[in-house]
């Protein structure tokens, strides 16, 4: 029996292994990197690929429970850790990372991945249904945050499917989805910190117009009275819900010469 605590609930359906290495875009210069192994169902199938392979994985139990699923001919890095304090500086880039992803750390491990966004070729996690729907949400629809906006703006988003809650032992109460994460070359802002804090600010007030969320928010002001700024009045009169990500890069770097993080 898993550890509820460390999100161990394990995929039992073997249609959803082949969808997930279906969906993967490999080639042989990408070294694999999974978190989370469990009891191997998905560590086993990766281990097919010639590919290096890397495994990240907070309990003992779990590693020594695949490696002894695995044939001992499997050369495989494993890395008992929690991913979120582990190094990622020792894995060799381009990596493919796949992972089904423990719920309790999504949002974090989302940033961390965003902050070494050059490592990784793709990213192909499954995540509860829910967070997936706020990943590729678009303006205006209900589940559009700042996660959506954050998201997009660092990864181009591909939702790859769901998986149903009965593909899993124990049975969680919530349905999956995988998606799939590819870092954008574009650079819309150099300073992600300023980015996120101004998004979070306009989302602090999902329901008042920008000019009263940035000037009410708790993360951050400015030297200026905002709506002085001629060049953003049509984006200020908005709320949050209704920007874009290029609108959300226009507003930042309007303010930017002007804020003052907390
Ligand atoms: N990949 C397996 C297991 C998924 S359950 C499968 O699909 O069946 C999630 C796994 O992540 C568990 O093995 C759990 O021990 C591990 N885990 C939880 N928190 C972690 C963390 N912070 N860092 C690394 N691994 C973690």
């Amino acid at each position: 029996m898993g550890k509820p605590k460390l999100g161990q609930v394990f995929l039992t359906d073997l249609n959803i292994i082949n969808k997930i290495l279906n969906s993967l875009l490999i080639v042989p210069e990408y070294s694999l990197l999974e978190i989370g192994c469990g009891d191997g169902i998905l560590t086993e199938a990766l281990s097919c690929f010639e590919n290096p392979l890397t495994v990240i994985e907070i309990d003992e139990i779990c590693i020594n429970n695949t490696k002894k699923r695995l044939s001992s001919k499997d050369a495989i890095t494993w890395i008992c850790d929690d991913v979120l304090n582990c190094d990622f500086s020792q894995l060799t880039a381009p990596v493919l990372l796949v992972a089904n992803i423990p719920y309790y750390i999504s949002a974090k491990l989302i940033q961390k991945l965003v902050n070494h966004k050059t490592l990784f070729a793709n990213i192909t996690i499954m995540i509860q249904k829910e967070f997936a729907q706020k990943c590729i949400a678009k303006p205006f629809q209900k589940s559009y945050t700042s996660l959506s906006v954050f998201t997009q703006y660092h990864f181009d988003v591909d939702y790859l499917f769901d998986v149903s809650k009965r593909c899993f032992n124990p049975v969680p109460n919530i349905d999956s989805a995988v998606i799939r994460l590819t870092p954008n070359s574009v650079s819309y802002n150099q300073d992600a910190r300023c980015f996120e804090t101004v998004v979070n600010a306009c989302f602090w007030g999902k329901r008042k117009k920008l000019s009263t969320s940035l000037r009410q928010n708790p993360f951050c002001s400015f030297s200026l009275d905002v709506r002085d700024l001629s060049a953003i009045s049509h984006l200020l009169s908005k709320r949050a819900d209704q920007l874009n990500k290029y609108e959300y890069v226009d507003l930042v770097n309007a303010l930017k010469p002007y804020i003052l993080l907390e």
